[in-house]
């Protein structure tokens, strides 16, 4: 039988793996609508392979580039923010949320105003709506996969099991590219460097996450919304062969662990596929040669970000959001070679001292924090 699907976010990391698995399945999958900011030509491109009705991009400057590359074909096009929330709000059998940061958020919750099944990768909107999100889900019947291969690992352990029955649940974190820098060689720590991860190929912004150790902080608040077992059940530690995907403790000690390799077409895969499975290309998983699994406990000092995660979350309300918002700020700001690495964790912490807002209750709200947590973010880069 045949399935629907849209893809927010098609021509990023995520959104290109989950076209090449589609790619290798063709026959079961019928794309409704793929989205990208601009990248016109790929886009355009991506939506006459897989036959795509209708191809958006989030940047209307764009849309006429859009326009022309699909010239003679009967793919519909259009072009802005509130044009990406109507593609998600297309009846599909699955959407696929693999936009980066909170510009996702509003496409997400349309696609879970509406019911569907939304495997998610965009841990930033969930971080930054929060219970906003999560109560939507409840409202309208929407089902949840996480394709964050950390989440996607847990939600597998929890298949057949009670959360209540849960003791700890251990979110692995590879440690990322600065792993085992100093403090000083982080100072001066530049972009190229930061985008080069070990283990795995990712967009630019979550692969300076990994670095900041970031990603795991956003991850920590995320794996909080999706299995809400208390923050004290809520672990982290560094395992650099990025093997374990996490684990879950039960109250008898037993614990069970997902493994794979570290290629998100598996994650992607076991959402894809959802409740069953599906083949993937990779290779199986060859324990002698990998030869040793290490554990470490996370260097708060060096890496001070998963501490700053877990008080925001901690501290609820605006708090994940501001962090959030303040994060793709100070990303976006070393990216572009205006700070220094280790600035980034510092603008978190003080745009999280500087602003705080009334708990967002709707989709409105969050976005008003959003947009008022980076206008705090960019003032603090002005006096920099
Ligand atoms: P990416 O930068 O490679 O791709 C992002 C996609 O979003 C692109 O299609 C881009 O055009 C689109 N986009 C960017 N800004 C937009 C905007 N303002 N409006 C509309 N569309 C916009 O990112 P990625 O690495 O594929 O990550 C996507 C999401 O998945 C992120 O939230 C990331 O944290 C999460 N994730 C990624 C991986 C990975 O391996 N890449 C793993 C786990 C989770
Ligand atoms: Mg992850």
């Amino acid at each position: 039988m045949t399935r629907s699907i849209s893809i927010l976010g098609a021509t990023g990391s995520v959104g290109e793996q989950t076209l090449d698995l589609i790619g290798r399945n063709r026959e079961e999958w019928r794309v409704e609508a793929l989205t990208a900011n601009c990248s016109a030509q790929k886009l355009a491109q991506m939506a006459r392979e897989f036959g795509a009705k209708l191809a958006v991009v989030g940047d209307e400057n764009c849309l006429p580039e859009l326009r022309e590359a699909l010239a003679g074909t009967d793919i519909e096009t259009a072009g802005g923010p509130a044009a990406l929330c109507e593609a998600a709000a297309r009846p599909v059998d699955m959407t696929v949320a693999a936009i980066v940061g909170c510009a996702g958020l509003g496409p997400v919750m349309a696609a879970i105003e509406r019911g569907g099944t939304v495997a998610l990768a965009n841990k930033e909107a969930l971080v930054s709506a929060g219970e906003v999100m999560t109560a939507a889900v409840a409202k309208h019947g929407a089902t949840l996969l996480p394709v964050d291969s950390e989440h996607n690992a847990i939600f597998q352990c929890l298949q057949g099991h009670r959360l209540s029955d849960v003791a700890r649940i251990t979110l692995t974190a590879s440690g990322g590219p600065f792993r085992e820098w100093t403090q000083e060689q982080l100072d001066a720590a530049t972009p190229e460097q930061a985008v080069a991860h070990p283990n795995w190929d990712m967009g630019a912004k979550i692969s300076v996450d990994s670095a900041t150790m970031m990603n795991k902080g956003l991850e920590y608040i995320e794996a909080h919304h999706l299995f809400p077992v208390g923050l004290e059940r809520l672990k982290i530690v560094v395992h650099p062969q990025s093997v374990i995907h996490s684990m879950v403790e039960y109250r008898d000690r037993s614990t069970l662990a997902q493994l794979g390799p570290s290629d998100m077409r598996v994650p992607i895969a076991s959402c894809l596929a959802w409740p069953a499975r599906m083949d993937t290309p990779m290779e199986t998983l060859d324990l002698a040669e990998i030869g040793e699994l290490s554990f470490f406990a996370p260097d708060e000092t060096r890496f001070p970000a998963t501490r700053l995660a877990r008080e925001a979350i901690e501290a609820g309300g605006a708090a994940p959001a501001t962090l959030n918002a303040a994060n793709e700020v100070a990303v976006a700001a070393f990216l572009a070679g205006q700070i220094a690495f280790t600035r980034i964790p510092v603008m978190v912490e003080q745009t999280l001292n500087r602003y705080s807002a009334a708990a967002p209750r709707t989709l409105e709200d969050v976005l008003s924090v959003d947009s008022e947590a980076r206008a705090h973010a960019a003032e603090l880069l002005e006096n920099a």
